[in-house]
């Protein structure tokens, strides 16, 4: 079967040629280029970049997203990688938190959180992975116990990236018993990696970087309102999410089985 050839929108063009006359200004935040997104986390940068509507490009505009193509968010990505810009601080908010949170979080939490994340300002860990969870997400172990004021949790989160230097996490946690349906009763929730209480300890990997954490918590009363979407809805939610994640430019070459 013969397809056509794709040449990018005129307008795309342009704007790559944009990209890259701001990657040749802000050089001095390229001192040594980085060679995936996940090094090199560098806040200033991402501001600058928030500032330019090249985060949450496609969000629109009522949560401070660019309202543009999926096309024009492929070109800034792909220029921000191919120069090797520090881009991690922002990375996971906007390839994954935001659009899930655009799909499953309340009217309220993605008025909270989204603004922020376009403007370079808050960033966002995944909290899957735990000690025995990696691969077989199902299993998690983590539980959060619903509570008067919210939820209790308790577990740990492992391979957290960049939780030492992020602002939140959103954790799959387990809020209902286990049963023969090991996907049914998995929820999402959102952890203020500053401010709940949990203990979030940097791992040093063998080149004496810190880039992983261990997350803990012990008791860690979440509100409510912390809750995306249905409790119970997690499995699928966290699914939909690692769609965003492991696709494209923005993938990481790790594969998860579902
Ligand atoms: C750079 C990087 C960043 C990461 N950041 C995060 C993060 O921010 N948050 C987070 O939650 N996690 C993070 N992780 C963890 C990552 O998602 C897990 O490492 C991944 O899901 C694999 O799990 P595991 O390491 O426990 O391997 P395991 O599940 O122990 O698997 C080990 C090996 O066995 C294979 N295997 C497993 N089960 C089967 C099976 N049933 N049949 C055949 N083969 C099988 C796997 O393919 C793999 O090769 C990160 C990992 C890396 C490398």
């Amino acid at each position: 079967m013969q397809f056509d050839r794709v040449t990018l929108p005129q307008e795309s063009a342009a704007l790559r040629k944009e990209v890259r006359a701001f990657l040749t200004e802000e050089a001095a935040h390229i001192p040594q280029p980085n060679s995936d997104f996940s090094t090199g986390h560098d806040p200033e940068f991402s501001a600058k970049l928030g500032a330019r509507g090249w985060i949450g490009m496609t969000w629109p505009d009522t949560y401070g997203g660019g309202a543009k193509s999926f096309f024009d968010r492929y070109v800034v990505t792909e220029e921000l990688l191919a120069t090797g810009a520090p881009v991690s601080a922002h990375w996971i908010a906007d390839r994954q938190s935001g659009p899930l949170l655009l799909r499953f979080g309340s009217p309220a939490q993605r008025a909270q959180y989204l603004p922020a994340i376009t403007r370079g300002e808050s960033f966002f860990s995944i909290g899957m992975s735990e000690p025995g969870t990696g691969s077989d997400l199902a299993s998690v172990r983590t539980t959060a116990k619903p509570v008067a004021d919210g939820w209790l949790v308790n577990g740990t989160k492992l391979w957290s990236t960049d939780a030492h230097r992020n602002h939140f996490m959103i954790a799959l946690v387990r809020t209902e018993k286990q049963t023969d349906d090991r996907h049914a009763g998995l929820s999402q929730l959102i952890v203020d990696l500053h401010n709940d209480g949990a203990r979030v300890r940097p791992i040093k990997n063998m080149a004496g970087g810190e880039d992983f954490n261990e997350v803990v918590f012990e008791d860690v009363l979440l509100p409510s309102d912390r809750m995306v979407g249905e409790p119970g809805n997690g499995w699928s939610q966290v699914t939909s999410e690692l769609s965003y994640e492991r696709r494209g430019s923005r993938c990481q070459g790790i594969s998860r089985a579902l």
